[in-house]
């Protein structure tokens, strides 16, 4: 069944998810949202990443060492000259953002996420 993502999803969710576009810096209330809380893909609400796994990357996008349950697949993407690693929903195939190898202890990862490709569920 395709989804009729246009009607679904705002311009700016729609160019990011669908056409893995990136937003602003520092554009996303969710850059510093501390809350305790469950990261879920604005698209199709799988949950991707848990509020204990982010952190302040100082980047301006939500930042995360760790996926939460298996809501997260990669992708290589070549469209810079460096190879990245691209970071999508396993459920709806959404484009979330990419992955680089910096991040803190202990998984060394840091998900670089668009804030507009989130939803978040605070936790009760
Ligand atoms: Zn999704």
């Amino acid at each position: 069944m395709e989804t009729d993502w246009k009607k679904k999803l705002s311009a700016e969710q729609y160019r990011v998810l669908r056409e893995a576009g990136t937003e602003m810096a520092f554009t996303s209330k969710l850059n510093d949202n501390k809350k305790k809380g469950t990261y879920v893909c604005a698209g199709c609400g799988k949950a991707l990443f848990s509020s204990s796994a982010k952190f302040d990357s100082g980047t301006g996008w939500p930042s995360f060492s760790d996926v939460e349950g298996d809501g997260v697949a990669t992708k290589r993407d070549f469209k810079m000259i460096l190879p990245r690693t691209e970071v999508l929903c396993k459920e709806c195939g959404g484009h979330l953002g990419h992955v680089f190898s910096d991040g803190p202890h202990p998984t060394g990862k840091r998900f670089c996420i668009n804030g507009v490709a989130l939803d978040f569920k605070a936790s009760k």
